[in-house]
């Protein structure tokens, strides 16, 4: 199970499918060929890593699904392409909230607009990230001019690493987000090599047969940009993501009047962030949390206060400082995102921090209740973040009890509730306070909702509408939101993902597909399976193998049998029996503290019951033989 917040960091080494498999991939025609390939590697995967047979599991079933590469292989007959024409290829970010990435293309040269990545389901055991299928821009490497980033959040700038190593161009972006690519590359150590530009809104940057427009909007990271991009075909104005707030935490108000200006000059096309199209009315300010964090400032009294939210969330974080500050309590950070964005952003001046407010989390014992504030991650449940943690009693440094008041400060995300709920849920057991309630105003959206997107398309007055950044039904909405301002359904194109999108003055329309999915990256590369697996012979030769099975009710989330362990090479006869009924009694234990009405994450809780295995039976035997835990729910 991979940890989201505490990723290996220093292997590199990743695992992206060959090209050559993903042409295959997008021939279906070649189905009996991928077949027996995908057949081949699981059983080389078989023989070596675990994981690498479920990946490629995954990737199968990933492309089986994308309708994209389907309609690739159903659609021969090629359409005229438009004459003077941009061209839009949609490789991530459509029908999906997540791994941004868009070309451009005009008279032969391309330009890269964002590159994100995604974190995987809970159905990709063994998968750190999801990234784009960069197929397209392996074939195309030569075209491309540079890359342009609207803002530093993982789904736009994660994928850059794996997109540098493929092509090394140029990369434009203002200073917070350079800063956080920056720290990106040196993890992947291509920093030296990479050329990255910092811009400010007003530039205006030339590339190839294009020339892009940086300008400033809001949203929950500073230093947020849209770009209105020129080529021979006319001004495309892509909005990135972006709220309106009147009253912003930093960095001033959307630039209205330039896109209004835009709209003067002729806007040929409008890309515009459709996450929140089905939000009716304007999203509020974000000025709005900090009112209502210092009520709860009050309330707390003389509580210890414990505060989640998302960890790229600068403005939400300053909020908290700052009143931390003027309520005289000193900050604590726990989670490891949350400390590297802190810090860079503290670094570049982002963050407005007096000295000495910040303290390391070892100091908390020095301090009282009343003087603590812990700002963590974990605000979506994670299972390994550190509120979960904390709230199932396994965090090393802090201990919840009835003396603290703890503050949600985001909503869950589709999805997430339930194990949002279920950290509510414990940490109440624990004694503390716990506010969340969505009416409270504890969270503010930093995506615009359906008026502010009405207002942008009729200052930008396009001629042509494609709403972008979103799954199919907020692409859907948004797009019904043009017709209602009176753009012609005829210009409105909703893409999918792989989609070529062709614009010209006169018409819009999809000329063709383009392979585009899902790549899964995991820690383990190639080179490290290696060692890996020798690790694991060597434990076998030693200590043996216990393989433990259990079988869960789907619904209630319990044992519907006691676990069955068996073992290979594991001698211990004196006391087997008590020894089985140990890690019988401890795997129980683990279903007892983690599986009450939560929903089924099986990689999650594979990991707890290995760990939970592996200490017992080094508890009664000194020893550290290979465990192999098998889950099924039925
Ligand atoms: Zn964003
Ligand atoms: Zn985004």
């Amino acid at each position: 199970m991979p940890n989201k917040t505490a990723k290996p960091q220093k292997k590199t080494d990743t695992e992206i499918f060959s090209e050559k498999k993903k042409k295959e991939a997008a021939v279906t025609k070649n189905t009996e060929k991928t077949k027996s390939k995908s057949a081949a590697s699981k059983k080389t995967a078989e023989q070596g890593n675990i994981q690498v047979k479920t990946k490629t599991g995954s990737v199968t079933a990933a492309r089986k699904k994308n309708p994209a590469l389907a309609r690739t292989t159903k659609t021969t007959v090629k359409t005229n392409p438009l004459k003077n024409a941009v061209r839009i290829i949609f490789l991530g970010g459509i029908n999906e909230i997540g791994k941004n990435l868009t070309v451009f293309e005009y008279n032969g040269e391309m330009v890269i607009l964002d590159c994100g990545m995604t974190f995987p389901d809970a159905d990709m055991p063994g998968i750190d990230y999801v990234l784009p299928d960069f197929n397209f821009i392996e074939r195309n490497a030569d075209k491309i001019k540079a890359i342009f980033i609207t803002h530093g959040h993982e789904d736009h700038i994660g994928g850059l690493p794996y997109l540098l190593k493929i092509v090394n161009v140029p990369i434009y972006a203002t200073g917070l987000s350079i800063g956080l690519i920056e720290g990106k590359l040196r993890e992947h150590r291509i920093f030296k090599n990479a050329q990255l530009h910092t811009i400010k809104p007003g530039d205006v940057i030339s590339a190839g047969a294009f020339s892009f427009e940086a300008v400033h909007v809001n949203h929950s990271i500073p230093d947020s940009l849209a770009f209105a991009i020129r080529c021979g075909a006319g001004m495309i104005v892509h909005t990135g993501d972006f709220k309106i707030d009147n009253t912003p935490i930093d960095g001033g108000v959307i630039d209205l009047p330039k896109l209004a200006a835009l709209g003067n000059e002729g806007v040929l096309c409008l890309m515009q962030d459709s996450t929140n199209a089905e939000k009716p009315g304007y999203t509020p300010s974000e000025k709005k949390v900090g009112e209502t964090l210092e009520q709860l400032f009050i309330k707390a009294k003389k509580k210890r206060i414990i505060i989640a939210s998302f960890s790229s969330n600068i403005h939400r974080i300053q909020q908290i400082i700052t009143t931390a500050y003027n309520k005289n309590r000193k900050i604590f950070l726990s989670g490891r995102s949350l400390e590297n964005v802190t810090s860079v952003s503290r670094e570049l001046g982002y963050l407005n921090v007096p000295d000495g407010v910040i303290l390391s989390i070892d100091h908390l014992k020095n301090y009282k209740d009343e003087e603590i504030v812990i700002i963590t991650t974990g605000s979506q449940g994670e299972p390994m973040s550190a509120l979960t943690r904390m709230a199932t009693g396994e965090h090393k440094k802090v201990t919840v009890g009835k003396n603290d008041f703890v503050i949600i400060s985001a909503t869950p995300i589709p999805g997430n509730e339930k194990t949002v709920a279920n950290t509510i849920n414990d940490l109440m057991k624990l004694g503390a306070e716990v506010i969340y309630e969505k009416s409270l105003g504890l969270h503010v959206s930093g995506h615009a909702a359906q008026e502010d997107l009405k207002l942008i398309m009729n200052i930008v007055r396009p001629r042509f509408f494609i709403p972008v950044h979103g799954e199919q039904k907020h692409l859907r909405k948004h797009a019904e939101l043009a017709l209602s301002v009176g753009i012609p359904e005829d210009r409105i194109l909703v893409p999918e993902l792989g989609s070529v999108v062709a614009v010209s003055q006169h018409s819009i329309k999809t000329e063709s597909f383009v392979a585009a999915g899902k790549i899964f990256v995991d820690s383990s590369g190639v080179g490290d399976v290696g060692s890996a697996v020798l690790r694991d012979r060597k434990k076998l030769s030693t200590d043996g193998v216990v393989f433990v099975s259990a079988v869960s009710d789907l619904y209630t989330g319990g044992l519907m049998a006691p676990v069955e362990i068996q073992t290979k090479g594991f001698v211990f006869t004196d006391n087997a029996n008590e020894l089985n009924r140990y890690i019988s009694e401890t795997c129980e234990d683990v279903f007892d503290r983690y599986m009450r009405g939560v929903e089924m994450d099986t990689n999650a809780l594979r990991q707890r019951l290995k760990d939970a295995v592996a200490k017992a039976i080094f508890e009664k035997t000194k020893r550290s033989p290979v465990i192999l835990i098998s889950v099924f729910a039925v």
